[in-house]
C-alpha cells in the first residue's frame, strides 16, 4: 500500500537555532543564544558588552549558527 503523505503530514523540525559566540583564539564557545529571541544585532551588542576583553586583545571571534 502506498501512502499518500500530504506536505503538513510531514515531520516539521521542531529544534531549536542557536547563535553561538565562539572565540578561535581562547578555543571556547562564550556564549549561546536563541536566535528567536536575538536577532544579529542584538548579539553584536551583546558581543561588545560581555566578550570586550576578547575583542580588545584582537581574538577571532565566530558567530556559529547550530542546532540542538
Ligand atoms: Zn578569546
Amino acid at each position: 500500500m502506498i501512502r499518500k503523505i500530504q506536505k503538513q503530514n510531514l515531520p516539521k523540525y521542531t529544534g531549536l537555532e542557536f547563535r553561538e559566540i565562539y572565540c578561535s583564539d581562547c578555543k571556547k564557545v562564550l556564549g549561546r543564544y536563541n536566535v528567536k529571541y536575538y536577532s544579529d544585532a542584538k548579539i553584536a551588542e551583546l558581543l561588545k558588552i560581555s566578550h570586550e576583553s576578547h575583542i580588545r586583545d584582537g581574538h577571532k571571534i565566530d558567530l556559529r549558527k547550530t542546532r540542538d
